[in-house]
């Protein structure tokens, strides 16, 4: 299928600009992520439209989102690509072998056949996640446009990396989004993930303008972006550009595809990020990929009450109408409009 978010250039290039990498791609040849090639005659086409290479329906808390629907499930799907490089990628079979080994393996399915599978299954919401959403626009979008016609929810669960028309076109689709982000160092982004800091922050701030319920998350590597002064500014600027009430999900790292070699993260580590969010102002911290453990519960940030606490991806409290005994009001979208 032709691509979306395009440009000729001479001699039978073309420019990809559906992401922030803008591959310029020669006769034939794919661009970075691996799924999206010109054709031999100057046309960008999608090698990931009409299909998907993995579909699942998981507790909405497992993207992780925790002040969205909370207790509901979501059907979520992705296909092979991506338009990073992370050495530390979680989830490498679908998203480096189209890359690696020049296939992108589709299960066929169609957006209303999603989008009926959806409702079908009880879920609340459909999420483009797994491998990057942004590489899968095209079927992203048609499906969204079912999905929000249908009535349910959408997820985006995403490196932030889209370019700005991109983003722009998806204002309306998205309602939802848990976004990466992976370090707050420019040379963290480009040595270990191939990628750049500065659009990643550009569009977190702009998915909030937009209005989308936005939940940040990061990774945490020992000895790559797990510094105090770092995580303090990264702390620092979902705070100024975001706001305090924007969950910040602290990751646990298990070694993966290029760093097997790497330790896990020490729990103490773990939260000392976590009292490090809390100290520049973050009102919900959450840890996650660990044992049970103090940051899981949401906790009002007023009177210090426990309004939901969590097992695992199970929530405990609801229904919750998103306002506390106090009269705080918790920010999140906690029910079905
Ligand atoms: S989506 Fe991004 S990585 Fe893929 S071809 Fe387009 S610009 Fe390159």
């Amino acid at each position: 299928m032709t691509a979306q978010f395009w440009r000729k250039l001479p001699n039978g290039h073309v420019q990809c600009r559906l992401c922030s990498q803008f591959c310029t791609i020669p006769s034939g040849e794919r661009g970075f992520c691996g799924v999206r090639a010109n054709n031999g005659k100057g046309v960008l086409y999608s090698l990931v439209e009409g299909g998907v290479g993995a579909l699942n329906l998981d507790p909405v808390e497992k993207k992780p989102l925790y002040h969205y629907l909370p207790g509901t499930t979501t059907l979520s799907f992705g296909t092979p690509g991506c338009n990073f490089a992370c050495l530390f990628c979680q989830n490498a079979t679908l998203s480096h072998e189209a890359r690696e080994k020049g296939e992108a393996r589709l299960q066929r399915i169609s957006p209303q056949t999603l989008v009926a599978e959806a409702r079908r299954s009880g879920a609340s919401s459909l999420s483009f996640t797994y491998s990057e959403p942004t590489v899968f626009f095209e079927l992203m979008a048609q499906t969204a446009d079912a999905a929000r016609q249908a009535g349910l929810g959408t997820i985006m669960v995403s490196n932030g990396f889209q370019s700005p028309e991109a983003l722009s076109a998806l204002r309306d689709r998205i309602q939802a989004a848990n976004i990466d982000l992976k370090s707050f160092r420019e040379d963290f982004y480009r040595e270990t993930c191939q990628g750049r800091l500065a659009p990643v922050l550009d569009n977190l701030k702009t998915m909030r303008a937009f209005g989308w319920w936005v939940e940040v998350t990061t990774l945490l590597i020992p000895g790559l972006n797990d510094s105090s002064e770092e995580l303090r500014e990264l702390a620092r600027f979902i705070v100024q550009e975001l706001g305090q009430g924007v969950p910040w999900h602290i990751s646990r790292f298990r070694p993966a595809f290029r760093m097997q070699y790497a330790s896990p993260t020490p729990l103490a580590d773990l939260e000392r990020a976590a009292r490090i969010g809390q100290e520049e102002g973050l009102h919900f911290v959450y840890l996650g990929n660990v044992a049970p453990q103090a940051w899981e519960g949401t906790f009002c940030p007023n009177c210090g009450q426990k309004l939901l606490a969590r097992a695992g991806f199970i929530t405990q409290g609801l229904p919750f109408d998103g306002r506390c005994a106090c009269g705080e009001r918790i920010p999140g979208i906690w029910s079905r409009a």
